[in-house]
């Protein structure tokens, strides 16, 4: 029920560990994070406390200035290491955090199956977007993830990383809070601003069937017909 999101250059697992902290208040009941260490996603997920994720990590230390995190409330598939987030698709170069429900997700599986022989590995609605991104995958995330959230119903706040291009994250929002923060040559994204205020306080507000393009060096917002939209930042002047 909460995502955060990093990329930059500083080390990634304690920025997503305080952020998922920090929305803890969102309640929850698993919590996990995709890491890029050296060329490859890692996936590290758990069932139960923030911390059984955080002594996890600590004991293994994955590597990577780039990386998603996400805490769990169970609409779809019970509580479990299995079904929390982030998914993937079957190769596993496609990691996704997802708040929120997919409203047709069973009619999207059962068509991936069909026509792509796709296997499923939780009982989520959320790893449908996952296949769904990389079903249309060809080579540019931004258009996959235009492609798949055309298919969806629902509502929904998603952060997505790709394999193949380790220098951004897509986000979208529909219907579930996400923001974005600012920062110098690093940037960031989570359901609400206490998550990152440790960090930053320039924030953009991002608004429903917005999709949002996250580089180390910059942010692009998109409207709902591709096109670039302009925003003003957003100064914090309170603390959490
Ligand atoms: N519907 C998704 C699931 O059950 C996401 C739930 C959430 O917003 O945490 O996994």
């Amino acid at each position: 029920c909460g995502i955060v999101g990093y990329i930059g250059e500083k080390e990634v697992a304690p920025i997503l560990i305080e952020g998922l902290s920090k929305l803890e208040y969102r309640g929850y009941d698993s919590a996990g994070v995709a890491i890029f260490d050296q060329d490859e996603i890692k996936v590290r997920k758990f069932k139960g406390r923030i911390s059984i994720l955080e002594e996890n990590l600590q004991k293994e230390t994955i590597k990577g200035t780039l990386g998603i995190g996400h805490t769990r409330w169970a609409t779809h598939g019970e509580p479990s290491d299995r079904n929390s987030h982030p998914h993937t698709n079957c190769s596993g170069s496609i990691a996704l955090i997802h708040n929120g429900i997919i409203e047709n997700y069973m009619k999207l599986k059962e068509w991936l199956i069909e026509v792509n022989g796709d296997h499923f590995q939780s009982e989520t609605d959320s790893e449908v977007i996952a296949h769904l991104i990389d079903y249309f995958y060809d080579g540019d995330l931004l258009d996959a993830v235009y492609k798949a959230i055309d298919k969806m119903e629902g509502a929904y706040a998603i952060g997505v990383i790709c394999k193949d291009e380790p220098d951004k994250i897509v986000a979208v929002r529909k219907d579930s809070p996400l923001i974005v923060g600012l920062g110098e040559n690093e940037n960031f994204i989570a359901s609400d601003i206490p998550a990152l205020l440790k960090y930053t306080r320039d924030i953009y507000l991002i608004e429903n069937d917005e999709v949002v393009l996250l580089t180390k060096e910059g942010v692009k917002i998109f409207n709902e017909l591709r096109q670039e939209v302009k925003r003003d930042v957003f100064k914090v002047t309170w603390d959490a």
